[in-house]
């Protein structure tokens, strides 16, 4: 082999194992829960999600870069978490920095950090992240000191890193969660900015394969459910401040006069009603 040519092909060789360590490591630092896989997620059974608009999200193009966010809603054992951690996955595969939490966790060492006055440089370490992925968000009530620390980090990392949130309760639930209503409008105004809304109102997946497995094998229910029925469920929202204002939304928490204007309802792409024109992330699928 020419001298030219054998170095060209170490190079490349060398590259390519940098890159191979690269997302090794950053798999590591991304704490995923190990086996959740898009491969293994049956889209079948959440009708509602687009496998289309969920592997485009996974390259991370046209999101991340924005820092648009990723909320996830619905009953527990309807597959949130299996989705976020899905999702982390393929973007640590494509080159991007992720790390799974669960929201409790975070919350703790955020407020150990701000006993110690490392708050700010806390939070701006995490920026190393392009995604942060906060699993089960509402899931216990939050007392202030929680609430504010949550607050400081959405609203750090509001419009230049993204978030994806998965929760079991709607906003119009988080009243109940978090004591403060202003901080937490303030917060759910920042989240559904520029955001992706998976509404995963479905039997728990856990439920249905116990059942599934007592009365044998057959054709499982969610196979017999239109996907039509509900595709207007995914919304993706982006400027202007959204207000989808459907029944089914989880964003019905009492909001502004402005934005319950309905020039600025944001709505699936799929939903022709919408009044305004479609962003470049909606008609992208994204
Ligand atoms: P949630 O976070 O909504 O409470 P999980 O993601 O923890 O639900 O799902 C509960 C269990 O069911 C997990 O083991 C998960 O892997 C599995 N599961 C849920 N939905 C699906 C799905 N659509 N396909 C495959 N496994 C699923
Ligand atoms: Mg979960």
């Amino acid at each position: 082999m020419p001298a030219a040519r054998l170095l060209a092909t170490l190079a490349e060789h060398e590259v390519a194992e940098r890159d191979r360590r690269r997302i090794e490591r950053h798999l590591l630092e991304a704490r995923l829960p190990p086996g959740k896989t898009i491969a293994t997620f049956a889209f079948e059974a959440v009708p509602m999600i687009s496998k289309a608009q969920v592997l485009a999200l996974c390259s991370g193009d046209g999101w991340l870069e924005t820092g648009a966010n990723l909320l996830a809603f619905g009953p527990p054992g309807g597959g949130k978490s299996h989705l976020a951690a899905a999702i982390g996955l393929a973007l640590v595969e494509n080159g991007w920095r992720v790390l799974f939490t669960r929201t409790s966790d975070l919350v703790q060492k955020l407020q150990i950090a701000r006993r110690e006055l490392a708050l700010e440089a806390t939070i701006a370490k995490l920026d190393k992240f392009h995604l942060l992925i906060l699993d089960d968000l509402a899931y216990v009530t939050k007392d202030q000191a929680e609430t504010s620390v949550l607050f400081e980090l959405i609203s750090a990392r509001y419009e230049r890193r993204s978030l994806m949130i998965t929760a079991n309760q709607p906003f119009g639930e988080w009243g109940k969660v978090f004591p403060d209503p202003a901080m937490t409008l303030a917060a759910v105004d920042r989240l559904v900015h520029h955001a992706t809304i998976f509404e995963m109102n479905v039997e728990s997946y856990r439920r249905k394969t116990a059942i599934q497995r007592r009365t044998g094998p057959g054709r499982p229910q969610h196979a017999q459910q239109s996907p039509k029925t509900s595709d207007c469920r995914a919304t993706t929202i982006k400027s202007p401040k959204p207000a989808c204002q459907r029944q089914t939304n989880p964003i019905n928490l009492p909001r502004p006069r402005s934005l319950s204007h309905p020039d600025r309802r944001a709505s699936h792409p799929d939903c022709r009603a919408t009044r305004r024109p479609r962003s470049r992330l909606e008609t992208t699928g994204l």
